[in-house]
């Protein structure tokens, strides 16, 4: 059940749009964020030189390697290089992206607003508990029932006074193995769905495993497969687990393009992967295409780091459409499927039920 009109819709910072006035629209950035929940003190002298030091030229070659020990990489907190960012996206014909930032990584939703209105650009802001490590410190202790009822008032009043409603339940962060805490979270947001009609997107530990256990939760807690978009699906395989994952009737989502750094190393839990690249970002989507999944695809940059921006040497918020999309021309996706990874699909992910 959606809150009083609004199912069909997608809700912006501004307010309810019509999903065909999205446009092109990215549906995993973050333009605004604090990832210093990752923060481990490196034992090594050599190592803890950089802990503290704005992410400089001569760091660029190591930031991500030390992404757990760098501070300055791990957040984003400039409102104004922010728009400036993306208004490069802007200017190469995005309209619309989904910032993930979810409770308790620096989440700004007057902020969000500015630069929705500034840059001219639709911003579905998102609402949920992040990864255990950015958990409120009561976390064992909250219900399902109270992390159900802040996300629900975050779609359907707004966070805290702004006003400003959340259009996506998420990202709901998870390693793997998933704790009580994390089902937790995600029972309460598969409720919070049931009761606005809000859309889920999900943050899985990187494991086979992981994502099928998770959708598993959300549908048995009363979530609509239909309504969900799984993120960071780039470094897992098998490529069943996705093909799997996608005839569920969920949206597939690969949204690290733009990041191919081989340093770095995720190992957390049991999920570790090694990093991905464009090339194979490319190949993952004909495959889902080939199988007939095309229209479970959706793309994004997931930008949350100083050095994914473009004035610390990263590809930004607009190389989708500057330098994939050319590519994926020349590789063969035709135009309908293009335009239904950029625009379609996430419309209809987008709309609440
Ligand atoms: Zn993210």
């Amino acid at each position: 059940m959606s809150p009083k009109g609004m199912s069909g819709k997608v809700q912006t910072v501004l307010g309810p749009i019509e999903p065909d006035r999205l446009g092109i629209t990215l549906t995993h950035e973050h333009l605004l964020i604090d990832l210093r929940c990752y923060f481990l003190m490196p034992e090594e002298a050599s190592k803890r030189y950089y802990v503290d030091k704005p992410l400089t030229m001569d760091m660029l070659g190591v930031a991500w390697r030390g992404f757990f020990s760098m501070k300055d990489q791990e957040v984003l907190l400039d409102e104004k290089a922010a728009t400036e960012e993306v208004l490069k996206y802007r200017h190469a014909g995005g309209q619309s992206l989904v910032d993930t930032t979810s409770i308790g990584i620096a989440r700004d939703p007057l902020a969000l607003a500015r630069i929705s209105r500034a840059a001219g650009l639709n911003i579905i802001m998102g609402g949920s508990h992040y990864v255990p490590v950015a958990h409120p410190k009561d976390m064992d202790k909250r219900s399902e029932e109270e992390i159900a009822t802040q996300i629900i008032n975050d779609v359907t009043v707004g966070v805290g006074d702004t006003g400003v409603k959340t259009g996506v339940i998420g990202e709901i962060g998870n390693f793997y193995p998933l704790s009580e805490n994390e089902k937790k979270v995600l029972r309460a947001s598969a409720y919070a769905q049931k009761r606005t009609g809000a859309p889920i997107l999900v943050h899985p530990g990187i494991h086979p495993k992981a994502i099928l256990e998770i959708m598993d939760i959300l549908t048995k807690a009363g979530a609509d497969p239909r309504h969900v978009i799984m993120g960071h699906l780039d470094p897992i395989r098998p490529m069943s687990a996705i093909k799997e994952l996608a005839q569920s009737g969920c949206f597939v989502e690969y949204d690290r393009f733009g990041s191919e750094d081989s340093s770095f190393d995720y190992d957390i839990g049991e999920a570790r992967s090694d990093p991905v690249n464009d090339v194979q970002r490319m190949e993952s989507l004909e495959y889902l295409i080939s199988e007939g999944l095309g229209d479970r695809i959706v793309i994004a940059h997931d930008v949350c780091t100083k050095a994914d921006t473009t004035r610390h040497g990263g590809k930004g918020y607009a190389h989708i459409l500057e330098n994939i999309v050319p590519r994926m021309r020349k590789r063969g996706f035709t135009q309908k499927q293009l335009d239904a990874i950029l625009i379609h699909n996430p419309a209809k992910a987008l709309a609440f039920a």
